[in-house]
């Protein structure tokens, strides 16, 4: 017997599974498990879909048309630490080196019981929520800047900056992803999610008025930089 969760909410998850039978019980199994499931049947649109929305979790066969799931992985990689499990097909063998190199958190191997899969699903989560709130301890701290979480409060050089609310998400995602692309789809998503009404430039704005802010030399970014056409990174703070 399986429960819906609907006090809970609801993990996203992206399937991406080019075989019908499994699209048709993984999108009735999974959302009977409490996820609200999205479906892409290539890697193209893997891909696609995963830098226009923000997921939970993906779930990633190996064996797709016009893009395989190694290269969807290492994509997705590129710009997310999103738990990334993946299927592989009987017989098909797994270099688990190679899936560790190119960033998956898991793997399952086809055939498979849901039961296992949700496990497994929930386990990543779990592990992401539990680094999540090692970064929720009331700081972070990235070079000359620290935040102080549960005080909303910002100080650069220990002087402090006053942030209006979004200003302030948008600053904590950038610190919470060093390094890391972070897409103008997934920033918009976080930040704002269905609360976004302005045009795609909202987001330059906050990002122009927290490099006021934060930057020695606003023109010319240092710690919040532009990747052209994707988004923007928090740079790793140099020692
Ligand atoms: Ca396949």
């Amino acid at each position: 017997m399986t429960k819906k969760q609907p006090s809970q909410q609801r993990a996203k998850v992206l399937v991406v599974e080019d075989e019908e039978s499994f699209v048709d019980a993984l999108t009735i199994g999974l959302d009977r498990e409490g996820f609200d499931v999205t479906i892409a049947r290539d890697g193209l649109e893997a891909v696609t879909l995963f830098n226009k929305s923000h997921f939970d979790v993906v779930l990633l066969d190996l064996m797709l048309p016009k893009m395989s799931g190694l290269d969807v992985c290492r994509s997705i990689r590129a710009t997310s630490g999103v738990p990334i499990i993946i299927v592989s097909a009987k017989g098909e063998e797994i270099d688990m080196v190679l899936m560790l190199e190119i960033g998956a958190d898991d793997y399952v191997t086809k055939p498979y019981r849901l039961r296992e899969l949700v496990a497994r699903m929930r386990a990543v989560l779990r592990r992401r929520r539990d680094d999540d709130h090692d970064d929720d301890d009331e700081e972070i701290v990235r070079g000359n800047i620290r935040m102080d979480i549960d005080a909303r409060r910002c100080f650069v050089d220990g002087d402090e900056i006053k942030l209006r609310k979004k200003e302030f998400a948008l600053l904590r995602l950038l610190l919470d992803n060093p390094g890391r692309v972070l897409t103008r789809e997934v920033l918009i998503d976080r930040v704002w999610g269905s609360d976004y009404v302005g045009d795609t430039k909202t987001l330059d704005v906050h990002i122009k008025r927290l490099r006021t802010l934060i930057e020695d030399e606003p023109k010319n970014p240092t710690h919040i930089t532009t990747v052209r056409g994707v988004g923007y990174r928090y740079e790793v703070t140099k020692p």
